[in-house]
């Protein structure tokens, strides 16, 4: 079977010293759990990896599989050919001849003659292929700094030939830097948080606290929508759902009216702690900026930071909401954010939160609530569904639906 072949530029993971090829096989790893079952092999040279596809694979999948995967820095359909000139020539032509030059006027060929034996230098490649690109394009101008169009020739064990490469996310694999739980909300910031961590190596589960009738089923959808749109550049993740009802009402009763929120998120901290040491994650991540809204200030992060000994990430803390608008259409969960079903938070927010509590009061009083069997009962009822590393919703077998059975 004849099959397609990618070409992955690493960025980060070249910098990385002795255990560079634990990061290169995670990458590899990703991105084949991404083309099954489509994808069959993968070759390592110098810098760059070479992934051989089944030619049923459509172009949109692969496409969508390396830019969504963490480590690739760039990625470009490759064509390759024999060791001489005259076969490299006949695979250009063919390249170029699958390719719409009509909106470039300027280019380049770009040789990296890592053979040294190979018997002709990178400028005289470089000149036989800029005949073959002329043949093409009469009027074309060579550019060498800023062309529109490249031709690259890379005279490796045989010669590779690719034209413009696409951008990959960057960043570092997922699965190299432990794995994390993200506090999923139904609004902009948390997805996009989730990604920056990601971004980084982190695998991560997201958890969601649902306050059904309250929040209605719409609320769920929306952040499974967002699950599946993230669930890509994280591997694959599962989403936790954790019913919370009974506690939010319960706060609405017996907790002082101005600290609502506050405790609010402590039960969130202490919810998400208790999943963490059930499921050996390492730490929280959350989609808090600066001065965003009232339980966002130091003084309440501070005091929400003290509610859990696990480590708390916050990427965004210091972003504009402009800045994390940006991101969140760039990763695509943005439309779907903007969806007005209301979270949690909004409904049972008080008119007047405290903004400066005093961390040793406010303790006392998160303390006085006896929260702790309301807490273990919510993580008890807690619901999983599973997302595949193309997003897709799936249904393990065997597996409990809740995650105390
Ligand atoms: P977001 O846009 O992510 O909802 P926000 O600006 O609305 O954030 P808050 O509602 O105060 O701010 O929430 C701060 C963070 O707390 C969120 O980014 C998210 O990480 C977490 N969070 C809020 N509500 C929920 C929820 N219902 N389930 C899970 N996490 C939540
Ligand atoms: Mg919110």
């Amino acid at each position: 079977m004849s099959k397609q072949l990618y070409l992955v530029k690493l960025g980060e993971i070249s910098l990385k010293g002795l255990n560079r090829s634990l990061f290169e096989k995670r990458l590899r790893n990703n991105i084949k759990d991404k083309l099954r079952p489509y994808h069959s092999s993968c070759t390592k040279r110098k810098g760059r990896l070479f992934f051989y596809i089944d030619e049923e694979c459509p172009r949109e999948r692969i496409i969508k599989a390396m830019s969504t995967t963490f480590g690739v820095a760039g990625f470009a359909e490759a064509i390759v050919c024999d060791k001489n000139m005259e076969s490299c020539i006949e695979r250009a032509k063919q390249l170029l001849s699958r390719t719409d030059l009509s909106s470039y006027s300027t280019f380049k060929i770009d040789t990296r003659r890592e053979d040294k034996q190979f018997p002709l230098s990178s400028y005289d490649i470089s000149c036989e292929l800029a005949t073959v690109v002329f043949s093409f394009k009469e009027d074309f101008k060579v550019d060498l700094k800023h062309p529109d169009f490249a031709l690259h020739c890379e005279v490796r064990d045989q010669i590779y030939l690719y034209t413009s490469s696409l951008p990959g996310p960057g960043g570092l694999p997922t699965g190299t830097a432990g794995k994390g739980l993200l506090l999923l909300s139904g609004g902009i910031d948390s997805p996009v948080a989730g990604i920056e961590i990601a971004k980084r190596g982190c695998k991560m589960d997201c958890l969601y606290f649902h306050a059904y009738p309250y929040t209605s089923e719409l609320a769920l959808e929306k952040v499974k929508t967002l699950t599946s749109i993230i669930a890509p550049y994280l591997g694959g993740t599962r989403l936790f759902v954790v019913p919370f009802t009974e506690q939010q009402l319960y706060l609405r009763d017996n907790a002082y009216e101005d600290e609502t929120t506050l405790m609010f998120r402590a039960c969130m901290m202490q919810t998400a702690e208790r999943l963490c040491k059930e499921k050996g994650l390492e730490a929280i991540i959350t989609g808090e900026a600066l001065s965003q809204v009232a339980s966002q200030t130091l003084k309440a992060m501070s005091f929400t930071d003290s509610m859990t000994d696990y480590l708390v990430l916050r990427p965004l803390v210091g972003l504009d909401k402009e800045q994390i608008i940006r991101r969140s259409k760039e990763i695509g969960t943005y439309e779907t954010s903007i969806l007005p079903y209301e979270d949690c938070c909004v409904i049972f927010s008080p008119k007047h939160p405290l903004t400066s509590p005093i961390k040793e009061v406010a303790r006392r009083h998160f303390e006085e609530l006896k929260m702790d069997s309301l807490l273990d009962k919510a993580v008890k009822e807690t619901e999983v569904y599973f997302f595949n590393p193309n997003g897709e919703e799936f249904f393990p077998e065997n597996t409990p639906k809740t995650v105390s059975e």
